[in-house]
């Protein structure tokens, strides 16, 4: 079992403990169960979908890298396909509080890097900030999504943000999940740079067009990608670098350990992420920064 949760193990039931050990007792769990990972959980615990997610709370906050706030924050999000995905807030010294990644932004940037098409509901061990709410309401699930908390009742993404601000009130533009390509293209036959133009692709830039994705390289040689997603309220947007740290270190990858980065973005976008994605990179000690652009 990886290190991270060896401390909450013990604050697991015996029953869910010998539910969840196939998968949590395993080094190389990445942070996501199937369908059938689910259904066999429930069936070993009694417990239902909704009592599952909940009680895998813990488990997820125990990902959490906080170390200004030391406030650890666990989400779950649930796809279409049935999935769940876990969710950890990050934070990084050095540089701006604005490159903070909250718990929701975590479960659902997981759940799109690994293809979720549409997300159907989020638990989160504490009520969602200002920010989370404005950032889920970019999701193709609208204010339907459900959201979940301990000891509440079951309420939608409505009931947490009335007269919401959103997507629909501005231009017909894909929503955050859609199925996207943007089909931009490089001459290259190096595999980091061909990822980072991949994640490019799949972006969520509908405002500014200023479509970005990043690509980084472990010192194991593992590559990680992020996605830009652009939110119609601006700042609750989530960077490229953030959207690839949040899957490093769901997958328990050290991201200090990063040894090559690529950023790919166009020329003559309105946007750039070069100077932020700089600035953070080198507070996790990566020197090995590249902006490739189309
Ligand atoms: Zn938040």
């Amino acid at each position: 079992m990886q290190a991270r949760f060896h401390a909450i193990w013990s604050e697991i039931t015996p029953k869910l403990q010998e539910a969840l050990l196939p998968y949590i007792g395993n080094d190389d769990f990445s942070a996501m169960l199937t369908t059938e990972q689910i259904e066999s959980i429930k069936q070993i615990s009694g417990f239902d979908d909704h009592a599952l997610a909940l009680a895998l709370l813990p488990l997820a906050a125990a990902c959490s890298i906080a170390p200004i706030s030391h406030f650890y924050v666990g989400a779950i999000a649930r796809g279409e396909s049935g999935n769940l995905y876990f969710g950890a807030n990050m934070e990084f010294t050095g540089v701006p509080l604005q490159q903070t990644v909250h718990a929701e932004q975590s479960a659902i940037t997981h759940a799109w890097l690994r293809g979720e098409k549409k997300l159907i509901s989020i638990t989160v061990n504490y009520s969602p900030c200002g920010h989370c709410r404005q950032f889920m309401n970019e999701l193709n699930s609208g204010t339907q999504l459900e959201v979940y908390l301990p000891d509440r009742p079951r309420l939608t993404l409505a009931d947490y943000l009335p007269e919401a601000f959103g997507p629909r009130d501005l231009t017909d533009t894909p929503l955050l999940l859609d199925t996207v390509n943007h089909g931009y293209q490089l001459a290259t036959n190096d595999s980091l740079v061909q990822a980072a133009l991949d994640a490019t692709n799949s972006s969520h830039a509908p405002y500014s067009q200023s479509h970005s994705g990043i690509a980084l390289q472990d010192a194991q040689g593992k590559i990680y990608t992020g996605r830009y997603a652009e939110n119609a309220a601006f700042n609750p947007s989530l960077p490229p670098l953030q959207s690839a740290l949040i899957f490093m270190n769901m997958v328990n990858g050290n991201c200090q350990s990063i040894k090559r980065a690529v950023l790919v973005e166009g020329a003559n976008s309105q946007l750039s992420q070069w100077n932020a994605t700089k600035s953070t990179l080198s507070v996790l000690g990566c020197t090995e920064l590249e902006r490739h652009t189309f």
